[in-house]
C-alpha cells in the first residue's frame, strides 16, 4: 500500500500515520519530499488489514493498493492457461468449444430438435434455461424441475454436455445434479452466497459478468468460486448496460482480452445477450474468436418469432449452420479448432 501525506503537513502529524501503519501489521517506509511525504507500507495486502481505513485521518490525502486484490485467479499466480474439464470436453486449450441451445427450455420438441440441430452443426454443450432470471414477474419464468427433466433426455439421446442456470442457492442441489456446468447468470454475479454454494459442488461455473459490473469486480466474484475450493470456472462476457439503444447490451470484446490479460480462466462470449439481436450474432462471434475468446454460448431455437423468451435474439437452425461454416476459417486463423 501507498500512502500519500497531504502537502505541508506537519512532522508530528505524519508520525502518527507512520504509528498507525505500523499498529495494523505493516513496515512503514517514509520518503520525505519538500512539500509532500508518501509512505510506502511493506506487508501482504491479502492478509492484513485493509489501509484504505487511514482515509479517514485528515492528513492522508490517498490511500493506493499496490497488490491486485484478486490471487488466486490472476495470471500473476498461474502463468498457463487453466483448461477446465467438463465430464471429458476441455475448454481453454487449443480447442474451441460451442456451447448453444434455446435461450429457456420450452417443451420436449423443441429441446430435442434443438439439440439434434445444434450437435450436428458442431457444438458439444447443450445449453437451455430452466430457471428463467425475467425482468417481469409476469414473463414465462422457466419450466424448472421440468426443464432439467428434458435437459437430461436431451443429453441421454445426444452426448451433448449440459449448460443451465442456477437462480437460486435453494436450486443448487437439484440443478447440479442435472448439469454439467453450473451458469451463475448476469444478475446474479454477485450474490456472493450463491457463489459459494455453487462453488462447494465441485461442478464447472460459467460466471456471467454483471450488467453494469466492472472487470475487477467480476474477476473477484470469481475469486469467491476458488477460494472456496472450485478451480473449475469459466468467465463469461456477455454485454454491459450502455446509453447505446441499437443493442440489447453493449458486448464488451475489450473485456475478453483483458480477462485473458489478467486471469488464467477460460473466457466464453454470449454474443446473444450480448447485442440482444439475432442479425448481429455471427459477426460477433467472429470478434469473440479475434480478441483470444475459448467458446461461444449462442441462442438457437426451431422458431425464434414462437420462442418464450429472448425472441429477437435467438437464430434459427439454418443460421447456425452459415455462423458454423463462417466461423471455421476464423478459428482457423487464430489457430483453434473445433
Ligand atoms: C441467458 O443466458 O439466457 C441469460 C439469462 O443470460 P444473462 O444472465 O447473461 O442475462
Ligand atoms: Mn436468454
Amino acid at each position: 500500500m501507498i500512502i500519500v501525506i497531504k502537502p505541508n503537513t506537519p512532522r508530528d502529524q505524519i508520525d502518527e500515520v507512520i504509528a498507525e501503519v505500523s499498529k495494523l501489521g505493516y513496515d512503514p517506509r517514509a520518503i520525505f519530499g519538500t512539500n509532500q511525504t508518501v509512505i510506502a507500507a511493506i506487508g501482504d495486502e491479502q492478509t492484513h488489514h485493509t489501509l484504505t481505513s487511514l482515509m479517514a485521518m485528515p492528513q492522508v490525502e490517498q490511500v493506493m493498493p499496490v497488490q491486485k486484490r484478486y490471487k488466486l485467479v490472476s495470471r500473476e499466480s498461474h502463468k498457463q492457461s487453466s483448461v477446465v474439464n467438463v465430464d471429458g470436453v476441455e475448454i481453454g486449450g487449443s480447442k474451441f468449444v460451442m456451447m448453444a441451445g434455446p435461450c429457456s427450455v420450452e417443451s420436449e420438441e423443441q429441446l430435442l430438435t434443438t439439440a439434434r440441430a445444434v450437435k450436428k452443426a458442431g457444438a458439444t454443450i447443450l445449453r437451455g434455461g430452466a430457471y428463467k432470471p425475467r425482468t417481469s414477474p409476469y414473463e414465462f419464468q422457466g419450466l424448472g424441475k421440468e426443464g432439467l427433466r428434458l435437459l437430461q433426455v436431451a443429453k441421454k439421446e445426444t452426448g451433448l454436455k449440459i449448460i443451465t442456470e442456477v437462480l437460486s442457492e435453494y436450486d443448487v442441489e437439484h440443478v447440479a445434479a442435472a448439469a454439467d456446468i453450473l451458469q451463475i447468470g448476469a444478475r446474479n454475479t454477485q450474490n456472493f452466497r450463491l457463489l459459494i454454494e455453487c462453488a462447494k459442488t465441485g461442478k464447472p461455473i460459467m460466471l456471467k459478468r454483471g450488467l453494469s459490473e466492472r472487470i475487477d469486480e467480476w474477476l473477484l466474484a470469481a475469486e469467491y468460486i476458488l477460494s472456496h475450493g472450485n478451480p473449475n470456472v469459466l468467465l463469461c462476457e456477455r454485454g454491459i448496460r450502455t446509453f447505446e439503444t441499437y443493442t440489447r447490451n453493449t458486448l464488451d470484446l475489450a473485456a475478453v482480452a483483458i480477462a485473458k490479460k489478467e486471469s488464467h480462466l477460460p473466457v466464453i462470449v454470449d454474443p446473444s445477450q450480448g447485442c440482444g439481436r439475432a442479425d448481429l450474432v455471427s459477426v460477433l462471434c467472429r470478434g469473440a474468436v479475434a480478441m483470444g475468446a475459448d467458446g461461444l454460448l449462442i441462442e438457437v431455437h426451431p422458431n425464434p418469432a414462437e420462442a418464450l423468451s429472448d425472441g429477437a435474439q435467438q437464430v434459427d437452425f439454418n443460421s447456425f449452420g452459415e455462423l458454423m461454416t463462417d466461423l471455421s476459417k476464423f478459428l482457423k486463423a487464430n489457430d483453434r479448432s473445433l
